[in-house]
């Protein structure tokens, strides 16, 4: 078993990972090493500072749903760190959870912070060091985080000090790597950076994309509905197999909310390609035909004959984005609805349940949350995490490409693969 660990990234994932290590091998020296001035940076933002930090699975029917990317690693590796034992753990340290009705699990005190502040004081206790303001893929940081005399990246010096090892059977230059395991937990860097370091030791890099992002419409008329909410709608992309459902919020730029944050995810890659310029279709009424769509319609029609189109509007609709669609299918809101025809009725019906739209691009305003891309999965042993070309070489959290939608899953991740390569280091045999 390597006698010192050295995790890159003092984010969920490594810190969880070396909190995890202590505990099965105390004797372990682990050390965490952090770009940023402080660990946990980002936790501490996440679900808009009160951490949704995971999620209870009840209402997920398949993986592919919430892990568009590494569903099938997530499926083996939950089985040995669950959501359940996510929320376990967490409650042992003395830290209640709450599950929304919509699944997603934070922190009672609804303080990212105090998951943060659990952590750091854990790291503490277990005798994890931590070493902040450095870079560990840039010159000069060996020097840093062992004290030996190199100009050279930590990284870098590892990679090689293990590939010579494995070439000549050992090292010159204690300590030596056999006695070291080096895990990257850095989360999102470029791809063209992982490369860098990792393509000459023959691990392979899929593109970094953004997913997690909103929608930029070309359409200003939409700007006045600003701030309206439609709980149940289901978009897609024409011509393409990619669709989501959920709520969907129009903004100021466009199109925002699960829906849509559900659609970028999933369609993360084909965006990308087609640099943010596609189609996208509205169902308003959460799928429903175009059948019966018109049965609502002429219902409606039917209850309130006398009444104006625009004061008399389908459960599902705000007022003012129900105007908006009359106008669009080109009706006056003035109409009552004792003169809607057959034909209106049907063009009515038809734009409810495929209302298009020109996306022109997508939201630059923070709400990139995750990237898909990284380390390409089959550079890894799906049990251990350990890199099949350089042994006690390990990757966690998001920097593999591994990435889910919105509601915990991502936290999730970064706890499960934390503990999964803790468990496997601690196992190594005794070198
Ligand atoms: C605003 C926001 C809100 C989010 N909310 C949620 C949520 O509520 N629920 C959820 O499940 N997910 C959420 N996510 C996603 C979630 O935060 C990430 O999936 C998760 O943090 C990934 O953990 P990680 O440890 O892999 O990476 P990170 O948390 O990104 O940690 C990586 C760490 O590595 C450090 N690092 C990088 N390069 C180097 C280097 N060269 N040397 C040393 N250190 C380095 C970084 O500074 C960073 O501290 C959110 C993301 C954002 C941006």
């Amino acid at each position: 078993m390597p006698n010192q660990v050295y995790i890159i990234g003092a984010g969920a994932a490594g810190c969880f990972c070396a909190i995890a290590l202590k505990r099965m091998n105390a004797h372990m020296e682990v050390t965490v090493v952090e770009r940023g001035t402080r660990p946990l940076r980002k936790l501490a933002i996440t679900g808009g500072g009160r951490c949704n930090l995971t999620n209870s699975f009840s209402e997920v029917r398949s993986l592919k749903q919430v892990y568009p990317r590494g569903e099938k690693l997530m499926k083996r590796l939950l089985k040995e760190f669950s959501q359940h034992d996510t929320m376990a753990w967490f409650e042992n340290e003395g830290i209640p959870l709450t599950t929304q009705p919509d699944q997603c699990v934070f922190p009672r005190s609804q303080d990212a912070m105090q998951i943060v502040d659990t952590l750091q004081i854990l790291m503490r206790r277990a005798g994890v060091k931590v070493v902040c303001n450095c870079d560990a893929f840039a010159k000069g940081s060996m020097q840093q985080i062992t004290g030996r005399n190199s100009d050279e990246a930590f990284v870098t010096a590892w990679l090689k000090e293990q590939a010579e090892h494995l070439t000549t059977g050992q090292v010159e230059d204690r300590p030596s790597t056999q006695q070291t395991a080096l895990v990257i937990a850095t989360g999102t860097p470029h791809s063209d950076t992982l490369r860098l370091f990792f393509a000459p030791y023959g691990i392979k890099v899929t593109p970094t994309l953004p997913s997690l992002f909103t929608f930029c419409l070309g359409d200003e008329a939409l700007h006045a509905l600003m701030g309206t909410v439609v709980e149940h709608v289901v978009v897609r992309l024409t011509g393409t197999k990619w669709q989501a459902e959920g709520a969907l919020l129009i903004t100021h730029w466009g199109f925002s909310g699960p829906a849509i944050l559900r659609l970028s995810s999933y369609a993360a890659v084909h965006l990308a390609s087609s640099d943010y310029q596609a189609e996208l279709a509205v169902n308003w009424l959460g799928g429903a035909r175009e059948d019966e769509a018109a049965d609502l319609l002429q219902h409606l029609a039917a209850a309130y004959p006398q009444r104006l189109l625009a004061n008399q509007h389908p459960p599902q609709l705000m007022q003012r984005h129900w105007v908006y669609l009359l106008q669009k299918a080109g009706l006056s809101p003035q109409k009552r609805w004792q003169e809607l025809g057959p034909k209106q009725t049907a063009r009515l019906a038809s734009l409810i349940c495929c209302d298009l739209y020109k996306v022109t691009g997508r939201g630059e305003n923070k709400e990139e949350f995750v990237t898909c891309g990284g380390i390409a999965l089959d550079n890894l042993n799906p049990s251990t995490l350990e890199c099949r070309h350089l042994p006690h070489l390990y990757f966690a959290g998001e920097v593999c490409d591994v990435d889910a939608v919105t509601g915990g899953f991502n936290l999730q991740a970064a706890w499960t693969m934390g503990y999964v390569v803790a468990r496997s280091i601690a196992q190594l045999p005794a070198s």
